[in-house]
């Protein structure tokens, strides 16, 4: 089982370092961080939470193995996501 980084990731490096397998690497072809599957161990063994999802500093980045995000929208901001929404679209009003 491993996790995923998507296309939202903003390349801050915080998790890179953090990983016991080291299977987050830069991706040339996507231009953002990925996780190698085959070496993702979910942290299994070393530590209590996946490591990359707990420092991630953007919401919906870093998917479980079952494509779930790990820090859905609002989880980090506390911000709910409505709430969130109709502020984008009162700000892109003006
Ligand atoms: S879940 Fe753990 S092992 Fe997998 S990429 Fe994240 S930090 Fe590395
Ligand atoms: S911590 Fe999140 S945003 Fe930062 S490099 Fe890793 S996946 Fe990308």
């Amino acid at each position: 089982m491993a996790l995923q980084i998507i296309e939202s990731c903003v390349n801050c490096y915080a998790c890179e370092p953090l990983c016991p397998s080291k299977a987050i690497y830069m991706s040339e072809k996507t231009g953002h961080f990925r996780i190698n599957p085959k070496k993702c161990t979910e942290c299994e063994g070393d530590f209590k939470d996946t490591q990359c999802a707990s420092i991630c500093p953007i919401e919906g980045a870093i998917l479980d193995a079952l494509g779930v995000p790990i820090n859905p929208p609002g989880s980090l901001t506390g911000i709910p996501p409505e709430r969130m929404a109709e502020a984008m679209a009162e700000l892109q009003a003006h």
